[in-house]
């Protein structure tokens, strides 16, 4: 499938693949690595450096208790991808999953019924979710106010990745070992090169390939749409409180309160990170630390008392890369044949990455996509077909 493409080669060229990867964060290594598995020879261009974005932020969260079936699904296959990483990414180091559990707390009756709605169709998926009573819950979690919450729902699977860039590192090195190239080249144009596409790289360099693959977060709709291509994928900023490592274990698993838009968990290397997740939408780090500051520690008063005397030194900035809907856009672009997205993760790229770059590679392959991916289409904006996926934080 190698394209021929060796009449157009000129000095500048410095890949001529069957496909060129655009992006080289979590998304583009794993799509990158599985396209290799399928005998593809693959280029990835990043001009910010492998796992520069969102990738760098991420604390390496991973769970499967979603709200969609096609989220479900996605996150069943990660996981248990993630489960045999070692055999297949032969990861230089071990990235170290921890099997933490997930606690979703519910303080009204509202939410305790979304909260069950949900393990429904968990459950008819596999996933081993259940509910728990408050007292439950409190057990669950040494240093839960079980007082302040009616029950909740819990996954034992659901976990942390004690070095979540080791992941990163992993697929990385397990592309470049099966042959992958990657460049410190950004794209900045994307056009038709006869049956295939020309990229015009930072400093006056090209590349060619017979596909490609764009996975660029919020940075796609900026490259795209000079094809005439329109995507809804927004930049939308989250903040991450952190705490100096304490050397006792206050808090094991990770305690998510949708209502108070709070969650917190103490990481392997002993700091305890707590986000205020409505945070994002008043994008003014400098005025409203104090007020995401003063709503964390709300929500700690009232939930996990145990961690009243943890100070939050570190305020860290990162970004979703959010659509309408919530959910990513995976798939081929219609019309532009050999041209295909992953991009609008929203907040989930490194749990659902071995999905993604399984599913993409596979469309590339087959000239189709798995049918159950169907929801994930580019074209459901203009369709207006949305599945929205409310079990985001
Ligand atoms: C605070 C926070 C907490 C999070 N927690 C979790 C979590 O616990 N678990 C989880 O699964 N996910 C989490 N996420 C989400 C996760 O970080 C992202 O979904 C994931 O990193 C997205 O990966 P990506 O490769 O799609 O995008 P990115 O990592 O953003 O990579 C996109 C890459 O494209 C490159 N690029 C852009 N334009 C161009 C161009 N023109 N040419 C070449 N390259 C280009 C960029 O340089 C960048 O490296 C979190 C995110 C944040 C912000």
């Amino acid at each position: 499938m190698l394209a021929d493409m060796s009449s157009s080669l000129n000095d500048t060229t410095v890949a001529t693949v069957d496909v060129a990867v655009v992006g080289a964060g979590i998304t583009g290594l794993s799509v990158a690595w599985h396209l290799t598995q399928r005998g593809l020879s693959v280029a990835a261009f990043d001009g910010r450096g492998i796992g520069s974005g969102a990738t760098a932020i991420q604390p390496g969260g991973v769970r499967q208790q979603w709200g969609t079936e096609v989220a479900c699904k996605m996150a069943r296959e990660a996981f248990s991808f993630y489960g045999e990483i070692g055999e297949r990414l032969q990861p230089a180091v071990d990235p170290g999953m921890t099997a933490c559990g997930y606690l979703f707390v519910a303080q009204g009756e509202a939410e305790l019924a979304a909260q069950r709605e949900r393990l429904e169709l968990q459950h008819r998926l596999g996933i081993p979710s259940r509910e728990v009573t408050a007292a439950e819950a409190g057990a669950l979690v040494e240093g839960l106010d079980a007082g302040n919450i009616v029950g909740g729902v819990w996954c034992d699977q659901d976990g942390y990745f004690d070095r979540p860039l080791a992941v990163v590192g992993a697929f990385h090195e397990a592309a470049v070992r099966a042959g992958a190239s990657f460049h410190d080249l950004g794209v900045e144009k994307i056009s038709r090169d006869g049956d295939g596409w020309l990229l015009d790289l930072r400093r006056g360099a090209k590349a060619r390939a017979q596909t490609v693959v764009v996975a660029t977060a919020w940075d796609t709709p900026t490259l795209l749409s000079p094809l005439g291509i329109e995507l809804p994928i927004e930049k939308e900023p989250k903040y991450l409180f952190y705490s100096d490592p304490i050397r006792e274990r206050l808090l094991e698993p990770l305690v998510i309160a949708p209502e108070k838009h709070f969650a917190a968990k103490q990481l392997a290397d002993g700091s305890v990170l707590a986000s205020d997740l409505g945070a994002g939408n008043a994008n003014r780090p400098g005025e409203n630390r104090e007020i995401w500051h003063s709503n964390v520690r709300r929500a700690i008063t009232e939930l996990l008392p145990i961690l009243e005397y943890v100070s939050f030194p570190v305020l860290v900035e990162g970004f979703y890369d959010v659509t309408p809907d919530r959910q990513p856009v995976l798939g081929p672009l219609e019309g532009h044949d050999g041209l295909f997205v992953a991009a609008g993760l929203n907040g989930r790229g490194l749990m659902m990455a071995p999905t993604i770059g399984r599913v993409i590679a596979d469309g590339i392959v087959n000239g189709k996509m798995d049918d159950w991916i169907a929801p994930l289409h580019a074209a459901r904006f203009a369709d207006g077909q949305l599945t929205p996926e409310l079990q985001v934080v």
